[in-house]
């Protein structure tokens, strides 16, 4: 049996050029064309109420959590700073309840850039609301408009980690975000680290979670490590 993969979505929220106030759910296609090659059956879980989760919990084997807008500061007991930029509480609270329910359920998760950060909110870590301004001597974690593909910075992995098991001891991953993990939530091992020190992988084991700062989806046509995430992850889901 293929593994039904949830995975949580965006929605736009204002009129855009195309759908003007007829607005849409979705998810960058690269996600779901990542879970399929990795023999995952992918299914899109639309933001909704938070008590709705645990009944989709139910029906997925494994949860997918995508990038998308910096994580509210107040989930983690922070004010907002000048630097963060757009949150969105209904996604936000969707998907912690998403997250909730699938560790009850003892089901897979894989975070991916945000879903890193609201997994690490969850749990009770903090975020760093924006890396260029808090972190000495930063290396460049936002690379847009740098094709989505294309690794640009390296990564240094920890000794019997799931990302060690994949990248080898050091690897090269893309990067499109500006915030990223302060303190680990209680139970996440920090996997992976830029050359600055900026997270770029958590997991724990006993959860069954891995997350990930940079965008393995859009490296897993082409790259193979950034691939084996993805088939990990659906292994885990199988049953
Ligand atoms: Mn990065």
């Amino acid at each position: 049996m293929q593994p039904l993969i949830g995975i949580g979505t965006n929605h736009l929220i204002r009129p855009s050029d195309h759908f003007d106030d007829n607005y849409v759910d979705y998810t960058q296609k690269n996600y779901v064309a990542s879970v399929t090659a990795a023999g995952g059956l992918p299914l899109l879980l639309p933001i909704g109420d938070p008590q709705t989760a645990a009944a989709y919990i139910e029906h997925v084997d494994g949860l997918l959590l995508t990038g998308g807008q910096d994580v509210t500061p107040s989930l983690y007991g922070a004010e907002p700073e000048p630097v963060n930029q757009l949150n969105d509480l209904a996604r936000d609270q969707f998907e912690q309840a998403l997250i909730k329910a699938a560790i009850a359920a003892h089901k897979p998760i894989l975070g991916i850039c945000r879903g890193l950060q609201i997994i690490n909110a969850t749990l009770g870590g903090t975020n760093l609301q924006d890396i260029a301004s808090h972190v000495n001597n930063a290396i460049a974690h936002n690379q847009y408009p740098t094709a989505w593909a294309t690794p640009t910075h390296g990564i240094t992995t920890t000794p019997n980690s799931r990302m060690q098991a994949v990248w080898g001891d050091h690897g090269q991953v893309n990067s499109f975000h500006h915030q990223a993990v302060q303190q680990p939530a209680p139970g996440l091992t920090v996997t992976a680290t830029a050359t600055d020190g900026v997270i770029e992988a958590v997991e724990d084991v006993t959860r069954q979670l891995v997350a990930v700062q940079f965008h393995p989806e859009m490296m897993a046509a082409t790259d193979s490590h950034a691939a084996a995430i993805f088939s990990g992850f659906v292994t885990a889901a199988t049953h």
